[in-house]
């Protein structure tokens, strides 16, 4: 029997490399003020599209602004100071979006029994509700066009977990979820939904962890990133932010139209365990 693949995207046919050309587009990027938001946002910007990068760290955000006229990007980089625990705002803000990538995240290392609740639910909020409704907030005009792609900056510990981190963990595993169910809710709709899931990623987050892990472990700081953070990589280094900002951006290609309700470890081999 033979099968009839079907007619390639237009799009798709027609391009000859991975290419990426975004005008016209808006996307929207959280926690954009600092390390892999930042990235993207200007990864995005750097495509032709509009970004609107949200996060609550004004001085971090005027930077990004500063970063993207001095990089003279074709799009443009739109600030919006918000605290995504306000999540009526945060849905209201991800209104009209074409592109949405939940990037915002915080961490604290501290073993449960010792665990503030409070701090617990705050992580749940930015990192699992905000979200929610965020992509809540942004499939309207998605569904409405037949266009939208969405991508969750996970995390390996999406995939597996490490002790002392209980509430990241937890988020984690939870985005993983919600990042599925958007997949096969979108998909008639042409909406992808995707995970990408990175290593240690060099970022002011990871440079706190380091010192809060130390801590935790009772080992020097200069033993936590060989010993700790890359034990489990078979790669031994941590990953740039715009390594991952690149792998947001091929979601976003033509090229990446069939792939939903995936996970994309950018991981250094610690999966493959
Ligand atoms: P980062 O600390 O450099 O940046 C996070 C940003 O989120 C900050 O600008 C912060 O202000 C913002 N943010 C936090 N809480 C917020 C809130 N309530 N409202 C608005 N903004 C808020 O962190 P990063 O390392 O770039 O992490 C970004 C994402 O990547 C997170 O989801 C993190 O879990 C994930 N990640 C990071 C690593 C890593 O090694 N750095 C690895 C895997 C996954």
């Amino acid at each position: 029997m033979t099968m009839n693949p079907g007619p390639a995207p237009h799009s798709l046919a027609s391009t000859r490399s991975v290419g990426l050309d975004l005008a016209g587009r808006t996307a929207l990027v959280t926690g954009a003020a600092s390390g892999i938001g930042r990235a993207c946002a200007l990864r995005l910007a750097a495509a032709g599209a509009k970004v609107r990068a949200v996060d609550r760290e004004t001085d971090g955000l005027d930077m990004l602004v500063g970063r993207a006229l001095e990089m003279s990007v074709p799009g443009s980089v739109e600030p919006l100071v918000l605290d995504l625990t306000e999540l009526d705002a945060a849905e209201a803000a991800a209104a009209g979006t074409d592109i949405l990538v939940n990037n915002a995240g915080l961490q604290l290392v501290r073993p449960i029994e010792q665990f503030p609740p409070d701090v617990f639910r705050t992580v749940l909020t930015v990192m699992l509700e905000a979200p929610f409704r965020l992509i809540r907030g942004a499939l309207p005009h998605m569904y409405g066009q037949g266009w939208g792609r969405i991508v969750n900056i996970s995390s390996v510990h999406g995939l597996r977990a490490s002790a002392y981190k209980s509430a990241y963990v937890a988020a984690k595993h939870g985005l993983e979820g919600l990042s599925k169910t958007a997949a096969l809710e979108g998909a008639p709709h042409g909406v992808t939904s995707n995970c990408v899931n990175p290593g240690y990623v060099r970022t002011p987050l990871v440079e706190k962890q380091i010192a809060d892990q130390a801590a935790a472990h009772d080992i020097p700081q200069d033993r936590v990133v060989t010993d700790i953070l890359l034990k489990d990589s078979a790669l031994k280094r941590l990953i740039e932010p715009e390594e991952v900002a690149e792998a947001v951006a091929y979601l976003c290609t033509p090229h990446a139209s069939f792939m939903t309700g995936m996970s994309l470890a950018l991981d250094g081999g610690w999966t493959a365990h």
